[in-house]
């Protein structure tokens, strides 16, 4: 098992990105009392890259970051990057999601699309970087809400492949088919590339041990 230390006080990040790395022989352990980091990017890969890199440096070992999101084009991009506090600072799921359906809901919009999208960035304490990749899911809105697991935007994204909300899918349905699962396994293949594939930029391979 190669040891990954994640950078995120999300509890529910934490669990999805161990059950989809720990399959690939990731040990993922969460890095604790990291100080917070503002998210001043005006991306995902930009406040990905900030997160990793603090953590990085901090920690003295390769970090993994992830910076992920709702886009709704009918909003103008929004929540993108503010998903965590499109509400207000510090707002939780259920304030996040009252404020979306609102706007939606002002719009007229019926199934507006969607995408969630995830940019995870694993980097070295001198801030270069060791791999980076992007994953994202397409679906569209529904509400009211349905479902009880996930987390975030989770019950009002309905995935016409699953024929659900992500909120309706366990962990393995999700991670098969989220952002976050495409961002890691692109990831996790960047440093152990298949027998016979070239590792991206001569890259160094897994951090370790
Ligand atoms: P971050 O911690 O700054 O990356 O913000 C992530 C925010 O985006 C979360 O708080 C959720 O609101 C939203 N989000 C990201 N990934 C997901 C997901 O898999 N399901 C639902 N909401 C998500």
């Amino acid at each position: 098992m190669t040891r990954v230390w994640i950078a995120t006080t999300n509890p529910h990040k934490v669990r999805e990105v161990r059950g989809i790395l720990a399959p690939l022989g990731f040990d993922v352990r969460q890095a604790e009392g990291l100080p917070p980091v503002e998210e001043t990017g005006a991306t995902f890969a930009e406040n990905a890259r900030l997160k990793a890199r603090a953590a990085a440096a901090r920690l003295g070992e390769v970090a993994l970051a992830e910076d992920s999101g709702l886009v709704v084009p009918a909003l103008g991009g929004a929540p993108g990057v503010h998903s965590a506090r499109y509400a207000g600072p510090g707002a939780d799921d259920a304030a996040n999601n009252a404020r979306l359906v609102e706007q939606l809901e002002r719009l007229g919009l019926h199934d507006p699309p969607a995408a969630f999208v995830c940019h995870a960035v694993l980097a070295r304490p001198d801030g270069t970087l060791v791999a980076e990749a992007e994953g994202r899911v397409e679906g569209v809105l529904r509400w009211p809400g349905r479902g009880t697991r996930g987390f975030g935007y989770d019950p009002l994204f309905f995935h016409p492949p699953s024929g659900g909300r992500l909120a309706e899918l366990d962990a393995a349905q999700k991670s098969a088919v989220s952002h976050r699962g495409q961002a890691l396994r692109a990831l996790a293949r960047a440093l152990r590339p298949p027998p016979g594939a070239a590792a991206p930029g001569g890259g160094p391979g897994a951090p370790g041990p």
